[in-house]
C-alpha cells in the first residue's frame, strides 16, 4: 500500500469561525442544499469558493520550475468542469498557499483555508515530482482545496473496514501515523455535505483513498484511481456551474 497516498483533509475546528468565512465568501454556502430548515439541520453547510471567481495560488517556497509547471498542469485538470479561475505566482499571499518542503500532503478544504494564518500554507504538496503518482496527488489535493470531501466517507460508501486492523495499520505506520481520531476523522466519518445529496458513491472517484484488501472484512479493495471520475466531473459541474 502506498503510504503517500493518503492525505489529510484539514478543516478548521471552529464551526462557527468556518462556516461565517464560508457564507461571507459564498452566500450560498449557507443553504446551497435545499434552504428549508429541515434540510438544513441534517445537511451540513458548504466551504465552496463564489462562483465565477479567479482563486490566487501562491508557491510559498519557489519550487523548481519544472515542478511547479508539474503542480500547475495537475491542478489545471479540474478547470474545464469548474467555473473558477486559477492565477498561480511566486508570493507568499494567496487564497491557497502551497508548500512543497515537508512529507505531507494535506490541504485544507475550500474556504477552510480563508481561515490559516496568512504566514502558513493552506497546503501541503510533500509528494515528489518524480513520483509515480505526483499528479494523482496533486489532482486530489486540489479536489479538497475547491469543497470536495473524502469519497470514502460519502455516507452511501458502506466499505466494510476491518477497523482494530485500520487503527494498527495507521497508528504503527513510519510515514505520517495517524492518531485513532485521526483515523475516525479521515476515514470513518461520513460526510454530510452537498456531495451526499447531488451524487452517489463511486469508488472510481479520485478522492476516493486506495483500500487495501487486508484492511477490509472479505475480499474489498479500490486501487488508486488515477483519473478524475466521471462523477468527479458531474460534482464539479454542479458545485461550480458555468
Ligand atoms: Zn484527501
Amino acid at each position: 500500500m502506498n503510504d503517500l497516498l493518503h492525505c489529510r483533509l484539514m478543516q478548521w475546528p471552529d464551526d462557527q469561525a468556518a462556516y461565517e468565512a464560508a457564507v461571507t465568501e459564498n452566500p450560498a454556502n449557507a443553504g446551497i442544499t435545499t434552504g428549508t430548515r429541515r434540510k438544513r439541520s441534517v445537511f451540513n453547510y458548504s466551504k465552496l469558493w463564489a462562483n465565477g471567481r479567479t482563486l490566487k495560488i501562491a508557491f510559498m517556497d519557489s519550487p523548481e520550475a519544472e515542478h511547479k509547471q508539474k503542480i500547475i498542469d495537475a491542478a489545471s485538470q479540474w478547470l474545464p468542469y469548474i467555473n473558477l479561475s486559477f492565477d498561480f505566482v511566486d508570493d507568499l499571499q494567496g487564497d491557497i498557499r502551497i508548500a512543497t518542503r515537508n512529507n505531507d500532503n494535506s490541504s485544507m478544504l475550500g474556504t477552510d483555508a480563508l481561515l490559516i494564518h496568512p504566514d502558513w500554507p493552506t497546503m501541503n504538496l510533500g509528494v515528489k515530482p518524480e513520483h509515480e503518482d505526483f499528479e494523482v496527488i496533486v489532482i486530489h489535493e486540489f479536489g479538497h482545496a475547491l469543497g470536495a470531501m473524502h469519497e470514502h466517507q460519502h455516507p452511501q460508501a458502506n466499505i466494510p473496514w476491518d477497523k482494530p486492523k485500520v487503527y494498527e495499520f495507521y497508528q504503527n505506520r513510519e510515514m505520517n501515523p495517524l492518531t485513532r481520531e485521526e483515523v475516525d476523522r479521515n476515514l470513518f466519518a461520513p460526510f454530510n455535505t452537498v456531495d451526499a445529496i447531488y451524487t452517489s458513491y463511486d469508488r472510481k472517484s479520485i478522492m476516493h483513498h486506495p483500500v487495501a484488501n487486508t484492511l477490509t472484512v472479505g475480499d474489498w479493495q479500490v486501487s488508486i484511481n488515477r483519473k478524475i471520475s466521471k462523477k468527479d466531473k458531474r460534482l464539479m459541474k454542479l458545485l461550480y456551474p458555468k
